[in-house]
């Protein structure tokens, strides 16, 4: 994909998610992440917050971290740890990243949603509207 059409994309996916946002008044609110460097490396200080709003596991939404940020993570309790400087707004920006590719219903726009693998597919079931969709690269 071509630089411009991929960050048209993103500022399509980003629109999307905001208008989700601002139509919906049951809407779970997505906390911001929390982050700061010691050193080289990045700790992310509400990490674990997400997995369980979303309702993904922790190694699903940790893989999916270590391979946008490219880079290799650790946990420490409910904090994980990253290698190299990140700033905060990739978090961010990762965060609606995994939310719209393996979280949300492409049909309702709903959170209420689980995620199954099948072989190396993964698919959203929708617990709003029923709805079972592909997940990821959207
Ligand atoms: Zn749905």
């Amino acid at each position: 994909m071509k630089d411009d059409s991929y960050k048209e994309l993103l500022t399509r996916i980003e629109d999307q998610l905001s208008k989700v946002e601002v139509k919906k008044t049951d809407r779970i609110e997505i906390p911001k992440a929390e982050t700061f460097w010691i050193g080289q490396k990045t700790f992310f200080r509400n990490f674990s917050i997400y997995p369980k709003l979303l309702r993904r596991t922790t190694e699903h939404f940790m893989m999916f971290l270590s391979k946008e940020l490219a880079t290799s993570a650790s946990l420490d309790g409910d904090r994980a740890i990253f290698i190299g400087r990140k700033t905060p707004d990739s978090f961010d920006f990762i965060l609606k990243r995994y939310i719209r590719q393996y979280v949300v219903c492409t049909v309702c726009d709903s959170y209420d949603t689980s995620l199954d693998k099948v072989k190396r597919l993964y698919f959203i079931n929708c617990e709003a509207c029923g709805a079972k969709t592909t997940a990821g690269s959207r």
